[in-house]
């Protein structure tokens, strides 16, 4: 049986009522066609029995959209004083389903809900998109509290999420993501499709939890050695990782790679050998 949808205002006249001219400084950039917010609450898969959190609600677009998908709750979180106002209505409509909590994403620990089964989903504010996203990719344990994320970044950065070996957009975020996930651009969204405009075309990433990581290696570890090879990147890896605390050339030898090779060569496999390697050094002195 579906559940009859509440009537809502359109989302231009909450807009209005509330006054939220968008401010850059917010990253703020709202979705206002209901296809679109729809077709990214269906892209997240099913709801029904899933707590949502959603970063930055704005005036609440996609906010409906889950909630109409079917999602038990959602816990909003929004730094706009202007936007937590307007949702308020879409609260009391959806009685119980959404909890909007006011603050700083970047400070909210999903780790610490407990028990349920999480999706994140977002039209994320792009100034603070990659930190929060490292965040949710750091958590004291694995698996982490989420089940999947379902983002929309920026395409540049949506192509350096999902990158392979081999070209520019291949680099230290590639391989902190996919040694524990699976990440896929699902669709691309043009820059009209928001109010106002953002300058760049955008795109929405799926990431997913791999069953087992890559490699059981320590992330602080990983962290270091791709921050040393991507930093110089177009240095051989005898070269780049030679200011680390151990010998470079041990280093490499005991990973199995090439010395001359460049990081954008080296696959997340390769990395995660490094940083076993990198390891095994540091202990054995
Ligand atoms: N979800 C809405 C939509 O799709 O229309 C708005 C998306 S807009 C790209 C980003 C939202 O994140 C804005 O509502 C903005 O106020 C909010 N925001 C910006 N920085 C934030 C932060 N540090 N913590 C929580 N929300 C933030």
């Amino acid at each position: 049986m579906t559940r009859a949808e509440p009537e809502l205002p359109p989302l231009r006249e909450v807009i209005a009522a509330y006054e939220l001219r968008a401010r850059k400084s917010l990253g703020q950039n709202f979705l206002l066609d209901l296809n679109l917010t729809g077709r990214i609450a269906r892209a997240a898969g099913p709801l029904a029995g899933y707590r949502v959190i959603e970063i930055g609600p704005g005036p609440g677009g996609l906010t409906r959209a889950l909630l109409a998908a079917g999602a038990e709750t959602v816990i909003a979180i929004e730094k706009d004083t202007r936007c937590i106002a307007a949702l308020g209505p879409l609260s009391d409509a959806y009685r119980g389903r959404l909890d909007v909590i006011p603050g700083d994403a970047l400070t909210f620990d999903v780790e610490t809900l407990g028990g349920k089964p999480t999706k994140i989903i977002a039209n994320l504010p792009y100034n603070i998109a990659t930190p929060l996203l490292i965040g949710w990719l750091s958590p004291r344990q694995w698996p982490p509290a989420w089940d999947s994320l379902t983002l929309m970044f920026q395409k540049e950065v949506a192509q350096r999420i999902i990158a392979e070996p081999g070209g520019k957009a291949y680099g230290r975020l590639s391989v902190i993501t996919q040694w524990r996930c699976e990440a896929e651009i699902l669709f691309d969204v043009p820059a009209g499709a928001f109010t106002p405009p953002p300058k760049v075309t955008s795109a929405i990433v799926q990431i997913t939890p791999r069953a087992a990581p890559l490699a059981e290696i320590d992330q602080a570890d990983l962290e270091r050695i791709t921050m040393a090879a991507f930093g110089q990147r177009r240095k051989m890896l005898r070269r780049s990782l030679s200011g680390l605390d151990v010998s470079a050339p041990a280093l490499i030898a005991l990973a199995g790679l090439d010395p001359t090779a460049r990081a954008e060569e080296i696959d997340v496999a390769g990395f995660c050998a490094l940083a076993k390697a990198y390891a095994e050094l540091r202990e054995t002195g």
